[in-house]
């Protein structure tokens, strides 16, 4: 689809076409593109871009992955659709496994996903088939499903668009986990340890920056980085963002002119 260099909307309909081509390939299941269009209209009231309150998250995020024993990256199909070389270069900043996890799991489409990261440069992908031989206590069905060598053992689990109920899930294990939400009410930004309210696709690039930048920097810097983290004060910046944000748009002209 062409899309004019100068269309208002020009980087959102970019977003999603990839998806709808994620899709196509047999990615991104037909959930998938409901749930982004939730994500896009949470992002529209933030602003479409990045927060102090998301990179504040994000550092502490970082933070927590390099000092993680097991650091595991869980991807589903929107993820390997809209960020895979991304996401694969953030595993190898980091050292961590990456994991495909899905809500919707077929092997079909955890194949799929396999493949697409390995065209990606992803070396291993866990958690495809006989795998993903493990199970998440709590949890139901074949989202609990996860590879003893990935997630089940990880201290720190990044998982970029997560359902609710296994953020809690993973939460009750005891792991600390990296959410990133564009919902700041959603039940995973609410139960996740470190909640990054942004959209993948700005969210990854930077963790990859910050991590070349933090590889650098003493084990007591990270600590105190993740010492001084509040998830609950990050979700509150952001609903105040959201609020001040619309009060001032409902203070001023809206109306487009011609
Ligand atoms: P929960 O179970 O956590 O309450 P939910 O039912 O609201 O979640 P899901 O359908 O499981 O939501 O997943 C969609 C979530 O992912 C939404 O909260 C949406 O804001 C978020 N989301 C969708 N696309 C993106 C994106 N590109 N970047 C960040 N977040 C996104």
């Amino acid at each position: 689809m062409f899309i004019p260099p100068n269309h208002p909307r020009r980087t959102s309909l970019l977003i999603r076409e990839k998806l709808v081509e994620g899709f196509k390939k047999g990615l991104v299941a037909p959930e998938g593109l409901i749930a982004h269009g939730r994500g896009e209209c949470f992002d529209y009231l933030i602003g479409e871009s990045t927060q102090p309150f998301a990179v504040k998250a994000i550092e502490a995020a970082v933070a927590g992955l390099l000092l993680a024993k097991h650091p595991v990256i869980s991807v589903n199909g929107n993820t390997a659709a809209l960020v895979p070389g991304e996401i694969v270069e953030l595993a190898r900043e980091l050292n961590a496994k990456i994991e495909v996890n899905l809500f919707y799991r077929t092997r079909e489409r955890e194949e799929a996903i396999a493949k697409w990261l390995r065209e990606h440069g992803a070396q291993e992908v866990l958690g495809v088939g006989e795998d993903a031989s493990a199970t998440i206590p709590e949890l139901f069905s074949e989202r609990r499903r996860v590879s003893p060598r990935g997630i089940l053992i990880a201290d720190v689990v990044l998982v970029p668009l997560e359902d609710g109920d296994r953020t809690e899930a993973l939460r009750k294990m005891g792991k600390t986990v990296i959410a990133i939400d564009l919902n700041p009410l959603s039940r995973t930004a609410r139960a996740a340890s470190i909640t990054i309210v942004d959209n993948v696709v700005r969210a990854i690039p930077l963790m990859i920056e910050k991590t070349r930048e933090f590889k650098l920097k003493p084990k007591s810097y990270l600590e105190e980085i993740l010492r001084n983290y509040d998830n609950n004060k990050i979700l509150q910046e952001a609903l105040t963002h959201i609020n001040e944000r619309l009060k001032q748009l409902s203070n001023s002209n809206l109306v487009i002119q011609f």
